[in-house]
């Protein structure tokens, strides 16, 4: 199997998912693609910081003037009996197949090598990098960017110059120097910059992502044997997709999922809410996994505020069967689960110097100081130093920030999203209608449980600053 980026995927310690580089370099009988002829091609292969060499002198089958003979030290006795590059053509596109081709005045080499490859009917369309490029952006302040000028710059060490091995072995040089000047991250994102155009996965054909809409919807990239790997939405699909691969050069996340998607599947929806909700339902259910994931809210748990007799505000934990989200008055937080409650009141003791022992975090014995007060966390609300009103005032304060809302419209209401509505009653989500029909039918027998996530994206849409159409079921709008 000649592409490099298969070889990786099966590798299991792949420190570095990043591209492989081709340093190229050719010696010719002249300048002109169509007239003359390769004689020298050498690689220097980068693949996981390890390097390969492919090297090969060629039978121009053409005459090779005597100025290029000095230059290159490559004479018509060296050539007799060497392949010619049909000969080589199957093991050099393997060689190249899936690299980055990386040459000094990049069209020159590539030109070359397109033009021997198109005489005998081989396609050959890599993405190019061109060093003279790479250094006019990395290093503006050089005035000259060509090879002597690059290797008299960075002091590279020269072992045989215009000779095809010699001169790819500069550009390895080069690229370390690069690395070092600029780090690693930097320099990949100015190949992406140089390089430009996108490249498909290898196992998705343009005719997949020409098939995805522009429009608004979820889409959903699978792996082999149809495992879901990602869910994503966009109000447009198709471009969406496409910016997952243009990043795979440079962020490694977008780099594995751009070698592991076999498959892309969407669903168009109405408007960007619906893609939200759809987006959140579909990862619950999928469990993609390259997303992060949603948990699932069988374990929602919120405070809740009871003055005891002594005038404490207590806080007291609410879980799953006794929360009514959205028809609670006095309720705040919720949390994925007890813990994660628990780890919040703790956090909120802190920052607002609040009483671990009044808030019940912390058990102490009648009349004794609680630990936070001997270490200056506690203001001494639990002997007397503060009052108790203040304590109390100062934890409504600081849960208030996290009240959960109460529904605030009688029933069901809609939200507008595109050319549909979606459906909610007490922040919960029951479907999508198109027309006033469904819509009253939906609000009158759709049931829903409570879901964390989509009640995050609801208030958003009802209350945030992008601010939905709301459709009231007596048939007002607002
Ligand atoms: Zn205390």
């Amino acid at each position: 199997m000649p592409d490099p980026y298969r070889k990786k995927t099966s590798k299991k310690n792949t420190q570095d998912d990043f591209p492989v580089f081709a340093f190229i370099d050719i010696e010719t009988t002249g300048s002109n693609f169509e007239r003359d002829r390769i004689t020298e091609i050498g690689i220097k292969t980068l693949a996981n910081n390890e390097v390969s060499e492919w090297e090969s002198l060629l039978d121009p089958e053409t005459f090779i003037p005597q100025n290029i003979q000095r230059l290159t030290g490559i004479s018509p006795a060296m050539l007799a009996g060497k392949p010619n590059f049909n000969e080589v053509a199957n093991q050099l596109k393997n060689e190249l197949t899936g690299k980055i081709f990386v040459a000094h005045n990049a069209r020159f080499d590539y030109g070359f090598i397109k033009a021997s490859f198109k005489r005998i009917n081989m396609d050959f369309r890599p993405k190019v990098l061109c060093t003279v490029k790479l250094s006019r952006l990395l290093f503006p302040q050089q005035a000259r960017h060509n090879l002597d000028s690059i290797i008299a710059a960075h002091n590279l060490v020269v072992s045989s110059r215009h000779r095809a091995m010699g001169d790819a072995d500069l550009l390895l040089q080069f690229w370390r120097v690069c690395e070092d000047a600029v780090g690693k991250e930097r320099l990949l994102a100015a190949v992406n910059q140089l390089v430009g155009s996108v490249s498909l996965p290898p196992n998705i054909n343009q005719s997949v992502i020409d098939a995805i809409p522009d429009t608004c919807g979820c889409y959903i990239f699978y792996g082999e044997h149809n495992a879901p790997l990602y869910i994503g939405k966009s109000i447009n699909m198709r471009s969406r997709v496409m910016s997952h691969f243009q990043s795979a050069l440079t962020v490694r996340k977008e780099m594995k999922l751009s070698l592991q998607v076999f498959h892309i599947d969407w669903t168009e929806t109405s408007g960007e809410l619906t893609a939200l909700i759809l987006e959140s339902k579909l990862i619950k259910e999928q469990m993609p996994s390259m997303n992060i994931k949603l948990r699932k809210s069988k374990d929602l748990s919120a405070w809740q505020l009871m003055k005891d007799s002594f005038g404490v505000q207590r806080p007291m934990l609410v879980t799953h069967k006794n929360l009514q989200p959205g028809l609670q008055e006095n309720l705040f937080g919720l949390f994925y689960s007890k813990k994660e409650a628990l780890g919040y009141l703790a956090a909120v003791a802190k920052k607002y110097q609040l009483c671990e022992a009044l808030l019940g975090i912390e058990k102490v014995e009648e009349g004794r100081p609680c630990f936070g007060y001997q270490v200056k966390q506690c203001q001494g609300a639990c002997i007397g130093k503060v009052s108790l009103d203040v304590h109390n005032l100062k934890l409504e304060t600081a849960l208030n920030l996290f009240k959960v809302q109460v529904w605030p419209f009688e029933g069901a209401i809609a939200i507008k999203d595109g050319d549909c509505m979606v459906v909610v009653d007490k922040w919960c989500y029951l479907g999508v209608a198109s027309n006033y029909d469904e819509l009253y039918e939906l609000a009158r027998s759709g049931s829903a449980e409570f879901d964390l996530d989509i009640y995050k994206i609801l208030k958003k849409s009802i209350s945030g600053s992008h601010k939905h159409q709301l459709i009231k079921l007596d048939g007002t709008e607002g």
